[in-house]
C-alpha cells in the first residue's frame, strides 16, 4: 500500500511531474517549462531530468524504493503499444516519432506507460473522480483545444494506432471555418478556450459591439455569469455548438456518462445546466435518459495523477506490453 508511481503530464507550455500514491494523493511534485521550441531531444531530456529530480527528492524522505513505475501523458497522438509519438500537435514541434517509452525505460529500468493526455485524464476520473461509478463513458476536455477519451467496458478505445477519441475534431458545421485538421467547423473552433475567444471576436466584429470585456474565454464566461447580454449571445452559440457535438457523441456511443473537464468546464453550474437542457433537446429520448452529463472532479492535477495511475490500471508486471 506504500506503492508510489511517478506521473508526467507533458504539455506545450509546461511539464508537470509528481509522485502519486495509490489513493491518488501527491507526495512530491514539480512543474518545469517545456520550452518546446528547443526541439524533441531537449524536451525528452527535460522530462528525464525532471523524473530523476522527483526520485532524488523521494530518496530524501526514504521513499525512493516505493516507486513501482512511471506513467506519462503527452499532448499529441500517442501509439500506446510502442509508447511513441504518432503525431505531434503544433505546440510540440518535432515531437512526432519520439520513442518516449524506450528512452525513459532505458534510463530508469521501471515499467513505463505512455498515452495521450486526455486518455490519462479518463484514467484519473475512473480511479479517483467522477467516472468511478461508470464503465462506459466519454471524457471531453475543454482546454486550449478540445480533447477526448472514450472508455468502453472499462477499456480505453484506441483504434488503429491509438488515435481514437479525437473528439475535438468532430465538426458541428460543414460550412464553418477551416480547422488545422483539414475539416471545417470542428468543435475545437467553438468550445475550447481559444474557440470561445474566436467566436467572441467574430460576433463583436459582425455586430459592432463595444463590450466591457475582451474576446478572451475567461472574460466572456465571467461576463456571461454576471448577466452581460452580449456575452450571453456568445455563450449561447458556444453551448449550441457543444450540445450538438455531445449529442453526436451520445448517439455514437450510448455512454453511461459524459464527463466534461478542462478550464472551460470551470464555467460553473449555469454552464452545465444550459448544456444539459440543450443537449437533452438534441438527443433521442432513450439515449439521453441513459446518459449523465457531469463535470470532471479532479481539477488541474488530473493529467499528472492519471498518468501515474496507468501503473495500477495496467499493472507493473511487465515492461513490454501492448
Ligand atoms: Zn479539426
Amino acid at each position: 500500500m506504500n506503492e508510489l508511481a511517478i506521473g508526467v503530464d507533458l504539455g506545450g507550455t509546461k511539464i508537470h511531474l509528481a509522485a502519486i500514491d495509490r489513493s491518488g494523493q501527491t507526495v512530491v511534485e514539480s512543474i518545469v517549462p517545456t520550452e518546446a521550441k528547443q526541439g524533441a531531444a531537449a524536451v525528452l531530456n527535460k522530462m528525464v531530468n525532471g523524473i530523476a529530480d522527483i526520485l532524488s527528492r523521494l530518496k530524501d524522505v526514504r521513499r525512493e524504493g516505493d516507486v513501482v513505475g512511471i506513467g506519462i501523458g503527452s499532448a499529441g497522438q500517442i501509439d500506446f503499444s510502442s509508447g511513441t509519438v504518432a503525431f505531434a500537435v503544433d505546440t510540440l514541434p518535432g515531437w512526432t516519432g519520439t520513442p518516449i517509452r524506450d528512452k525513459v525505460t532505458e534510463r530508469f529500468g521501471l515499467p513505463v506507460y505512455v498515452d495521450n493526455d486526455v486518455n490519462v485524464i479518463a484514467i484519473a476520473e475512473k480511479n479517483f473522480g467522477a467516472a468511478r461509478p461508470y464503465n462506459s463513458f466519454v471524457c471531453i476536455a475543454l482546454g486550449t483545444g478540445v480533447g477526448g477519451a472514450i472508455v468502453e467496458e472499462g477499456r480505453l478505445v484506441r483504434g488503429a494506432f491509438g488515435g481514437a477519441g479525437e473528439l475535438g475534431h468532430i465538426s458541428v458545421d460543414f460550412n464553418g471555418p477551416r480547422c488545422s485538421c483539414g475539416n471545417h467547423g470542428c468543435i475545437e473552433l467553438y468550445a475550447s478556450g481559444t474557440g470561445i475567444a474566436r467566436v467572441a471576436a467574430e460576433m463583436i466584429n459582425a455586430n459592432g459591439w463595444q463590450p466591457e470585456w475582451q474576446a478572451d474565454s475567461r472574460e466572456v464566461i465571467a461576463a456571461w455569469n454576471s448577466g452581460d447580454p452580449h456575452a450571453s449571445e456568445v455563450m449561447a452559440k458556444v453551448i449550441s455548438a457543444l450540445s450538438t457535438h455531445i449529442s453526436s457523441v451520445i448517439h455514437t456511443l450510448n455512454p453511461e456518462a459524459v464527463i466534461i473537464g478542462g478550464g472551460v468546464s470551470e464555467a460553473g453550474p449555469a454552464f452545465f445546466e444550459a448544456l444539459r437542457e440543450e443537449t437533452g433537446r438534441r438527443t433521442g429520448a432513450a439515449m439521453w435518459k441513459a446518459t449523465t452529463l457531469l463535470p470532471a472532479e479532479i481539477g488541474s492535477g488530473a493529467g499528472v495523477i492519471g498518468a501515474a495511475a496507468q501503473i495500477w490500471h495496467y499493472g507493473t508486471n511487465t515492461i513490454n506490453h501492448g
